[in-house]
């Protein structure tokens, strides 16, 4: 089932990569593809239910979608042993849907939809109800999965068909219990077998030896148009962005509100960097919503054994409710550990995406398998002297997304890039800079970027990345430019 699923995921993404590599051009005209895609929707008030789904979005490439009630619910309102309690009102009456915040955009485009819930009164919660009312799920397969401490999924998906048309397939579902792990839901998933239409959907579909080449390939594909990425704990997160490395607190508030004054909105720091206090202070000085802005910090090897105090050190100092990212900045003792410590934050609300920097692919391979989230992006060095190329599709093939860091090769060695007689001249062709024409080189590789810089004029220029594209030709020139030379020992 998972190779399945990887399978006609790796069509979508071969589709909407063509897209994307002729910048304007219409996505993919097949809608037959289009339309094989996966969605998880799901309702979870204390995030065990929102773990098993990104767990299954982890595992497939499934898009995710929170169904969030207009009215949240607090602990008082779930209060089961009070009768007179929200939910159990609710439960009780067979008509009541509570209202929901929010809608899944192009609910046409999904076959499958994984569908989550907690058990309430060994029934899916009204709010479930809403969600099947609000949709024409007709010739959908849906997936029921629900958590709960003791009860089973029992009746609970099974009164749920009436709400939907008999066109639906309802497939078996599966509970899971709060100690549920990574591998429980992948052993769940691997041992699905999908309709047998959408199984003969894809044999006879004719981009389908293509996509057996790239098997797994499993790209979070970069929107252009939104500037974003979907990392696989659904969060989006914009493909720019400035790189903190080196800069002063000074530096930091001038280049910060430089950025988001141009537009962009994500900032890479980290503990080592000594900045994270100045990052959170332009973050909370700034008018930009809290929520638009992605910050990554870093958890430094020497802050491995006391991980959980380092996370909540770093929330402190940079004063934020919540951190978008947390990556373990290189491997070192009790890097699992650590990364077990940032799971937990994710559950705690703390932190909402975890990743690693500095992890190839031995380090990965060992790595992985002891930890319950898929890190959603590794951030490793990555410029067109020193371009990782068995590592990036290593890397993306397991549906974690690529950052690199010293894109323009970091300070000591950027005029040696910037003037690189390919790259100046490709530059020269498009009417940008050097910078510009790396950094566009970067995402059309599927890689995110964040120079470094304290110069206004740079940052604005660096954004300035979405008005001329890089041609196959250029790609490719820009590819050979590889020497293997790291410009740091990490
Ligand atoms: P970089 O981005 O490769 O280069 C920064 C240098 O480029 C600065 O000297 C900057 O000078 C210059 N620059 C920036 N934009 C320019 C432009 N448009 N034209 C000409 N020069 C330009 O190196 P970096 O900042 O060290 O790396 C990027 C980020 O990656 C770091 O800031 C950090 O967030 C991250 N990083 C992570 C790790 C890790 O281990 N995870 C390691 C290193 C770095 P101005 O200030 O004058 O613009």
């Amino acid at each position: 089932m998972k190779r399945l699923i990887a399978l006609f995921l790796s069509v979508c993404t071969l589709t909407m990569l063509a897209a994307c590599s002729s910048q304007g051009a219409e996505i993919s005209a097949n809608s037959k593809l289009q339309s094989s895609n996966i969605l998880v929707a799901y309702f979870s008030c204390t995030g065990t239910t929102r773990q098993i789904a990104q767990w299954i979005s982890g595992e497939t490439g499934a898009d995710l979608y929170e169904i969030i009630a207009e009215t949240p619910y607090t602990a008082e309102d779930r209060n089961y042993n009070n009768s007179s309690s929200r939910a159990n009102r609710e439960q009780a009456d067979a008509s009541a849907r509570p209202a929901i915040s929010g809608n899944v955009e192009n609910i046409e485009q999904y076959d499958v939809i994984f569908l989550g819930y907690p058990i309430w009164h060994g029934q899916a919660p009204r709010i479930i109800s809403t969600f099947l009312e609000s949709y024409d799920f007709s010739n959908k397969t849906i997936i029921p999965f629900c958590t709960s401490h003791s009860s089973g999924l029992g009746s609970s998906a099974a009164n749920l068909h009436a709400i939907c048309s008999d066109s639906v397939t309802w497939m078996d579902g599966q509970r899971f219990s709060g100690s549920a792990s990574a591998n429980d839901v992948s052993a769940w998933v691997d041992s699905l077998t999908l309709p047998e239409a959408e199984e003969n959907k894809l044999e006879n579909n004719p981009a389908l030896s293509e996509a057996e080449e790239n098997r797994g390939n499993i790209v979070r594909e970069f929107n252009f148009e939104t500037k974003t990425v979907q990392l696989n704990s659904g969060y989006e997160m914009p493909i720019m962005g400035l790189g903190t490395y080196s800069l002063t607190d000074a530096e930091c508030a001038v280049s910060i509100a430089a950025l988001l004054e141009a537009g962009g909105r994500l900032i890479d720091t980290a503990y080592m960097y000594h900045n994270e206090a100045a990052v959170g202070q332009a973050i909370r000085d700034s008018a930009i919503p809290r929520e638009e802005i992605f910050v990554i910090t870093k958890l430094y090897p020497n802050q491995f054994d006391h991980a959980a105090e380092a996370i909540d050190d770093a929330l402190a100092r940079m004063g934020l409710d919540y951190i978008d990212m947390i990556l373990l900045h290189h491997p070192g003792d009790g890097d699992v550990e650590a990364y077990l410590a940032l799971e937990q934050a994710v559950a705690d609300g703390k932190v909402h995406s975890i990743g690693l920097s500095n992890w190839y692919i031995k380090e990965l391979g060992e790595f992985l398998p002891q930890v319950n989230i898929t890190p959603a992006l590794v951030q490793n060095e990555i410029h067109p002297y020193y371009q990782e190329n068995d590592v990036i599709p290593y890397i993306q093939s397991l549906g974690i997304v690529v950052q690199g860091w010293y894109p323009l090769g970091g300070r000591g060695h950027t005029s040696e890039l910037l003037n690189d007689e390919t790259i100046t001249a490709i530059a020269a062709t498009h009417g940008v800079s050097s910078a510009q024409v790396i950094l566009r080189w970067n995402m059309q590789k599927g890689v995110v970027v964040i120079p470094g810089s304290s110069n206004p004029d740079h940052i604005r220029e660096n954004l300035d990345l979405f008005g001329f594209e890089l041609t196959d030709e250029e790609m490719a020139q820009m590819n050979a430019l590889d020497r293997n030379e790291k410009h740091d020992w990490y």
